[in-house]
């Protein structure tokens, strides 16, 4: 190994605000916080419920659904055009 090219390793404390979960790991850190950690995430408690701190579900959730539901009434929209124009044409 060469000497002065490596970075000081130290103990470091990990908290979790997601749930409040604190483990140690090595790092150059002292203290590392995380907003989700392996205690909490739903890919290892298996469930589907997922701790959301900052709303960015219920943000995505909101959003999507408003694009979802204009989408919809664009489509209802023109298909409604189609059925009027081949009305006009039969008349
Ligand atoms: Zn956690």
């Amino acid at each position: 190994m060469k000497t002065g090219i490596h970075p000081n390793l130290k103990l470091a404390k990990v908290i979790c605000t997601g749930c409040g979960n604190e483990f140690e790991t090595l790092s150059v850190k002292e203290t590392i916080t995380v907003s989700i950690c392996s205690n909490c995430h739903p890919f290892f408690t298996g469930t589907k419920k997922l701790l959301d701190t900052e709303g960015r579900v219920q943000k995505f959730e909101r959003r999507y659904n408003q694009q979802s539901g204009q989408q919809q009434n664009k489509k209802k929209e023109e298909q409604q055009a189609k059925i009027a124009a081949k009305l006009k044409k039969k008349a």
